[in-house]
């Protein structure tokens, strides 16, 4: 198979050796300009934010590209935002002993789905383990728990394998326990987080959660109040309960696992400034030069937004490494490419909030300009190597279909080595904007996505660097540009990029899934992701 791919595509492979060369004079410029103070975090629905959207579709205007979406480059996505009125809103947890001291940002974050201003709570708690349903795993057991507030372990039960992409791992993320919860009408749910289990600290749910949250407008239906408890917190409740948290959460791993009713009692009432809004995708297009292979696209995406001002201490998450870096990746292969088309048409996709949950990209492809089935990959470009050359570049995700194969030998080409695939139970699979396109049939990965590290660096100081990134920069005002990085690894990853864009745009052969496409239809339909 992997033979006749090669054959079948030979003329591709020959085009490859004259593939315009990525300019890092692109990237020394867009990456700064994205990432600087003045665009204040790129906040959906936020003055920086629509300045980026302005000068990214003005970038593709001055590329002579077309506009992808009719007559013009943005697409417009309905969204709701949402910010919990703190001081306005009060929640108490009583127990047998009486109220459950817990403070709000150290212990528990609350978000909510419903359009409310307010929203009361007056409901008894459940412990339902994982709180997954999916093939021959329920922790539910057929118990209701309408009107119920749930308490759920964030991660999956243990011994589902180390394939972190596969859909048995997707109902075991949080996005998909929120929507369980709603599916089953609970009035509400909250998450026991642990770091162990989700690969990422407790001040990393605060950005997310301790700010504005935003939701698909219309939002799902039902259980409008979710959260977040510290796993501190989880315990001091469990004990309340004269429950045993440890040796509860243990049992929680076995299919057995029933729900356990708490003797908590959760009430009060949150109150929210509700507010909707636009963001765009940015959009535009290279047409093909063949009039049968022209009328297929191939897709580079990035996402522009970012986290905006932190509202507590007024600090901007300049996000440059996320991801003002895989923008001006995008910019600079659409300006190599400018005057180069190849055989399929080629778009650059710019999504908005990717950060909230890949709505800009759900909702491009729930009303894409091309039919999907003339979409024949995505090659998306999120959070960039920033600490300099390396000698591989890591392609996870594209295991599943013949992108690898592809990938590999662009890789080769390139004298770059494949890093072997390894279990990332971050499940970084699910959270970038490439898996929206998975889901719905189209081929795609983010070339060389890599926040665990994964690099092989010459220097050790270039990979301490690249750790940094994920210790102390990922989501925090700390990622920020600095004109002393040494691009040259971006630049390989960039131009890696582009090489596949090139066989994928002119080879006669679509990529191929393997084995069938990934089955995330077999995943219970909960409707769109909270
Ligand atoms: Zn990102």
């Amino acid at each position: 198979m992997f033979r006749e791919f090669i054959v079948a595509s030979a003329a591709s492979w020959a085009l490859l050796a004259q593939a315009p060369r990525v300019e890092e004079a692109q990237l020394r410029a867009h990456l700064p300009f994205l990432a600087d103070d003045l665009l204040e975090g790129r906040g959906p629905g936020q003055r920086g934010g629509r300045l980026a959207v302005l000068y990214l579709e003005t970038q593709l205007k001055a590329l002579g590209l077309r506009p992808a979406l009719g007559s013009s480059f943005l697409q417009p996505v309905k969204l709701l935002g949402m910010k919990n009125l703190v001081s306005k809103s009060a929640l108490t947890f009583t127990g047998p002993a009486g109220p459950i001291p817990l403070q709000y940002t150290r212990d528990i974050l609350l978000g909510s789905a419903a359009p409310l201003a307010q929203l009361r709570i007056d409901a008894p708690m459940l412990f339902v383990g994982h709180g997954i349903t999916y093939e021959d795993r329920d922790d539910f057991k057929g118990i209701d728990v309408r009107g119920k507030v749930l308490l759920a372990l964030v991660g999956d039960w243990p011994g589902q394998g180390e394939d972190y992409s596969s859909p048995s791992h997707f109902v075991g993320r949080w996005t998909y326990k929120l929507a369980e919860a709603r599916r089953r009408g609970a009035a509400g749910i909250l998450l026991i987080h642990s770091a162990g289990r989700v690969g990422y600290d407790w001040d990393v749910v605060q950005a997310g959660w301790g700010t504005e949250r935003f939701y698909p407008d219309p939002p799902p239906e039902g259980a409008a109040l979710q959260g977040w408890l510290s796993e501190e917190a989880s315990r001091a409740l469990f004990k309340a309960s004269g429950l045993d948290f440890e040796a509860l959460r243990l049992a929680a791993d076995a299919p057995e696992f029933r729900p356990i009713p708490l003797p908590i009692y959760l009430k009060g009432v949150v109150n929210s400034e509700v507010r909707r809004f636009e963001d765009m995708n940015v959009a535009g297009v290279l047409p093909g030069t063949d009039p049968v292979l022209g009328q297929e696209l191939l897709i580079y995406s990035a996402h522009w937004d970012h986290l905006g001002i932190d509202p507590a201490s007024g600090k901007i998450f300049n996000g440059a490494v996320d991801n003002a870096s895989g923008c001006a990746g995008l910019l600079a292969i659409a300006h190599a490419l400018q005057h180069h088309p190849s055989k399929r048409s080629q778009m650059f996709l710019f999504t908005c909030a990717e950060e909230p949950g890949l709505y800009g990209a759900e909702a491009f492809v729930a009303a894409p300009p091309w039919p999907l089935e003339k979409i024949v990959a995505d090659l998306n470009l999120e959070s960039l190597n920033f600490a300099g050359p390396t000698r591989d570049i890591g392609l996870s995700g594209a295991e599943h279909s013949s992108l690898f194969e592809s990938a590999a030998r662009c890789a080769r080409e390139e004298g770059l080595s494949v890093t072997p695939a390894k279990a990332n139970p971050a499940k970084l699979f699910f959270r970038a904007d490439h898996f929206a396109f998975t889901k719905v049939g189209v081929p795609a990965f983010s070339p060389g996505f890599s926040l665990t590290g994964g690099w092989d660096f010459p220097d050790p100081a270039q990979a301490d660097l690249a750790k940094s990134f994920a210790e102390s920069r990922y989501h925090k005002p700390t990622d920020t540009y600095d004109p002393g990085w040494n691009l040259g690894g971006m630049l390989q990853q960039v131009q890696f990029t582009l090489n596949l864009g090139q066989v994928l745009a002119n080879d006669p052969e679509r990529p191929t899934w393997k084995g069938g496409r990934p089955a995330f239809d077999r995943v219970p339909a909960l409707g769109k992701l909270p």
